[in-house]
């Protein structure tokens, strides 16, 4: 690793300030479980590294107007054991239970991992099944970008050089709405998905006819993808195990994986198919 300097700003407008400053030199760093590992590997050499952890105002996990709004640098430990998100959004806190190790969780944060944007990671299907939006922040203002638009191919994102993740805003699901997040992890409980699905559910007052459905996969493209054909093969259907199982085959068409360790691209593809069917299945088994 090459020498770097390390500042420790106090306030947002310092860290844009730096950004602005530093230009392609610089680069933010939170929990540093990605960062410091693509350093070592000389895959990036930023000659200036900018700290987010003495940032006040990125750490708040709240409820407001039907959202849970989570801090840019709100830890993925300190999202699984929110009593917030276990009570109202049980299916994030479960995702973000199943990244890494307790190690690796403890550190990494939220904004951190969204930028990161690593298409095997598990929060992205989740948000984008859950309608999330981030916030995206600089000197000039902030913008909201909906989860489904931020990651546009592998480690790559809407966000601008000189901008942050400041903050995830998650609206709250409806009535007779169920939430599931599966990965198939075939090696080990640690490993990153061989392939993941996400599925939020609501069916109608007599819980018998799918109202609307988000569907979203990871570890199957170069970005985690919204599986739109299997969503409307189900929308207006009665809940029927053919139709669950329609909708996992037509996850398909959003697959385009890359063959490696964890399996051969066509391998992926079928578990895709088997988890998308399986999320669904679980959602509507969630649905209160
Ligand atoms: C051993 C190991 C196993 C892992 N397994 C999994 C897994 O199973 N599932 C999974 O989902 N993930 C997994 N991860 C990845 C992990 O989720 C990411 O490393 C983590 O989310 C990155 O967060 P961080 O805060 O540490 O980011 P950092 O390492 O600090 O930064 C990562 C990147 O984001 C930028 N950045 C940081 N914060 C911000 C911000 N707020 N705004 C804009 N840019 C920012 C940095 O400049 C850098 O480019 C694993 C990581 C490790 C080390």
């Amino acid at each position: 690793m090459i020498a770097f300097e390390y500042r420790t700003p106090g306030s947002l407008e310092e860290v844009y300030a730096d950004l602005k400053e530093l230009g392609s030199d610089g680069k933010v760093i939170a929990g540093g479980t990605a960062l410091v590992i693509m350093m070592k590997q000389q895959l990036v050499q930023p000659s200036c590294v900018i700290s987010l952890r003495n940032v006040a105002g990125l750490s708040a996990l709240s409820e407001e107007k039907g959202n849970i709004h989570i801090g840019g640098l709100v830890s993925h430990a300190a999202l699984d054991a929110s009593a917030l998100v276990q009570g109202k959004l049980p299916m994030l806190g479960e995702t973000y239970h199943h990244v890494a190790t307790q190690r690796v969780r403890t550190m990494a944060t939220v904004g951190g991992g969204l930028a990161h944007a690593d298409p095997n990671q598990d929060p992205p299907p989740s948000f984008i099944a859950l309608g999330a939006s981030f916030k995206l922040s600089s000197a000039g203002g902030t913008r909201s970008v909906a989860a489904e638009d931020f990651f546009s191919d592998y480690y790559e994102t809407a966000l601008e050089p000189e901008e942050i993740v400041s903050g995830v805003s998650v609206p709250l699901m409806g009535s007779n709405s169920g939430a599931a997040y599966l990965k198939f992890l075939p090696r080990s409980a640690d490993d990153y998905a061989t392939v993941s699905a996400a599925a939020v559910v609501t069916l109608d007052v007599n819980k018998t006819t799918i109202q609307d459905v988000h569907i979203a996969m990871g570890s199957v493209n170069a970005t985690p993808v919204r599986a739109t054909a299997s969503e409307d093969v189900l929308r207006g259907q009665p809940v029927k195990p053919e139709g669950l199982r329609e909708a996992g085959e037509k996850a398909k068409e959003h697959t385009d994986p890359v063959s490696d360790f964890r399996g051969s691209g066509s391998y992926k593809t079928q578990m895709a198919a088997v988890f998308v069917r399986r999320a669904l299945e679980q959602a509507i088994a969630n649905v209160a």
